[in-house]
This record gives structure tokens, C-alpha cells and sequence, in this order.
């Protein structure tokens, strides 16, 4: 072979593999059109299935509020707040005034007996600042908005709980209405709350079914609430 001739068919190769390149280049373009429209549909496809979840997750949550609570510890519940308030007149003596006051304790424990708990206010533990050199951890807790019974987390590093734990006949809502500007709790108010009427705090359950927090969204306001 000439050197001519093997230059002119080395050129001649070089000019078949620039035109293969051109192709795949232009195939391996079409091929990635292709994957990005399948990515989109898929990405749109996972988007729907997460708000399909979470709407199953809220209608789940509304069955629990549609369920309420039983009855017969509305009565009981009604009952208490109306010693409660008898309590507080001023027209009764000191000894009909203790007298119901250890009445409503009583029977607070009996509600507690039979509550299922079922609408829980949350408030989270919180393991403390380290560039504090003071203490500043304090323990989670939780507390059934029917009976007001009261459950501390296990520890101030998780809000784990031995009583009131999530279930799934059970509403747990971070409370976060009673948070002031540094993340602290005013309990006082949380208190205050617990023994008003009952279809009140169940409108705040429905409110934030399917979120976790109960917080300044919700519109009903509580009759107390500063
Ligand atoms: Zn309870």
C-alpha cells in the first residue's frame, strides 16, 4: 500500500467515526428527551401517591374526631365542670366549697379510668442549649384534653411516653398556641384550656387533621385564651 493511498484511508475512517459520533451523539440527545419525560412522570406520579398518603392520613384523623367520645364520659365530664363551677360561687360556705372540690378530684380520677384518651395535646422535651452554662433541658409531656390526665416523656432527649403514646384509635397534636416567642411553654394557659367545652378543642382536632401541630392556624380561638 502507497503511503498516499493509506493517508486517503485513514481519512476515510476518520470520516466514518465523526459521522458515527454525530449519530449517537444525536441518539444519546433523543434517548435523554425520552428519560426526562419519563423522570417528570414519574416525579408527578410520586407527588400524587405523597398527597394521596397524606389525605388518607387526614381522613383517617377526621374519622377519629367524627367518632368523638363516649356519652357516657361527655356526662361525666359535664358533670364535673358544672361542680366545678359551684365551686367557685361565692354564696357557699368554705366546708360545701372543699367538700366539692375534693368531689371534682374524685371524680376526675373515675373519668380517668375509663377516658381512652383519644385527643391528646403534645409538648415537646427539649435536651438543652449547649453554649448555656445553665440548664435549660426540660421533659416533654402530654395531656388528654377529655380527663386531663397527664404523662411525662421518658426522658428530655426523646418524647417518648408510657401512657399517651400515637395509636391508631388516638389524636396526638403538638400544641404549639401556648409557645412564646422563645420556644417556652406558658402552662398556665394550657391549664386554663383543658376543662373547656369539649366540642371546642375537637374543632382544633379536625382543624389540623392530618398536620402534626395544633398552632396559630387554627381560627377557633379558646374563650380564655390571652
Ligand atoms: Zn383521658
Amino acid at each position: 500500500m502507497s503511503e498516499k493511498n493509506t493517508k486517503q484511508s485513514l481519512l476515510n475512517l476518520l470520516n466514518e467515526a465523526k459521522a458515527k459520533v454525530l449519530l449517537l451523539e444525536e441518539k444519546i440527545k433523543a434517548e435523554s428527551l425520552v428519560i426526562r419525560a419519563a423522570v417528570r412522570k414519574k416525579t408527578s406520579a410520586e407527588n400524587e401517591l405523597h398527597e394521596k398518603i397524606r389525605e388518607m392520613f387526614r381522613l383517617k384523623e377526621l374519622l377519629i374526631v367524627e367518632a368523638g367520645l363516649p356519652s357516657e364520659l361527655v356526662k361525666w365530664r359535664e358533670n364535673i365542670i358544672a361542680k366545678m363551677q359551684k365551686s367557685q360561687r361565692k354564696d357557699i360556705t368554705i366546708e360545701q366549697k372543699e367538700s366539692l372540690e375534693k368531689e371534682v378530684e374524685q371524680r376526675i380520677q373515675n373519668l380517668r379510668q375509663f377516658c381512652p384518651h383519644n385527643f391528646v395535646l403534645s409538648y415537646d422535651c427539649y435536651e438543652g442549649s449547649y453554649t448555656h452554662d445553665y440548664e435549660d433541658s426540660r421533659y416533654g409531656h402530654r395531656r388528654c384534653v377529655a380527663c386531663t390526665y397527664f404523662d411525662q416523656s421518658k426522658s428530655v432527649k426523646e418524647n417518648v411516653y408510657e401512657t399517651l403514646f400515637e395509636s391508631e384509635s388516638r389524636l396526638v397534636k403538638r400544641d404549639l398556641r401556648h409557645m412564646n416567642n422563645h420556644g417556652n411553654l406558658n402552662s398556665s394557659d394550657e391549664k386554663k384550656d383543658i376543662w373547656q367545652d369539649l366540642a371546642i378543642f375537637l374543632k382544633l382536632f379536625e382543624e389540623s387533621a392530618g398536620r402534626m401541630n395544633i398552632d396559630g392556624l387554627a381560627k377557633i380561638k379558646m374563650k380564655n385564651a390571652s
